[in-house]
């Protein structure tokens, strides 16, 4: 069963876990009691990770044992749900720039051929610097676009995870 809700709650865990309040949520936490037991979770868990102690005082509220148990199972949850994301990302983006390099180096010719053919069209300044120059600042941009456009793509994907993880029965 579980105990009522609050539409800040996240909101809450966040400012708790991260212990930055914003003063509207402050004044509503205080008059929330759901959103003060996520609180007094949230900063329980905090303290557990930096150093695990016995000063937990015997006579727990069900309620919030109950919390607890669902901080707990969420976070490993999460933890196991992200863990290929985050390795994938990292991957990406050694692998990314790597490939890309790769792939000019191994199709140099046909690139230079290309930008010869459209060599007439590009900025005079361009052509102050030579050919390579102006090659290697389009390379740059274009392989940054394309590292910038995965690391969003992964960014949502995890951001929609946890979401999604944060209210399974929503
Ligand atoms: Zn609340």
């Amino acid at each position: 069963m579980r105990p009522s809700e609050c539409l800040r709650e996240s909101e809450t865990w966040k400012a708790a876990a991260s212990g930055q309040w914003t003063a509207a949520l402050r004044a509503h936490e205080r008059e929330c009691p759901v959103c003060q037991e996520v609180a007094h979770v949230t900063r329980w868990m905090t303290q557990l990770a930096v150093e695990p102690s016995e000063s937990e005082p015997l006579l727990a509220s069900a309620r919030s044992l109950w919390l607890k148990s669902q901080v707990l199972a969420n976070w490993e949850a999460r933890e196991r749900a992200t863990k290929p994301i985050q390795v994938t990302s990292r991957v990406a983006s050694i692998a990314g720039p790597l490939l890309l390099a790769g792939g000019i180096v191994s199709e140099w010719a046909q690139i230079q051929a290309w930008l010869t053919h459209f060599r007439p069209q590009w900025p005079q300044a361009w052509d102050s610097g030579g050919l390579t120059s102006g090659l290697i600042v389009s390379f740059l941009v274009l392989g940054a676009a394309l590292i910038g456009v995965t690391m969003v793509a992964v960014h949502r994907y995890v951001s929609l995870q946890k979401r999604q993880q944060e209210q399974p029965s929503a």
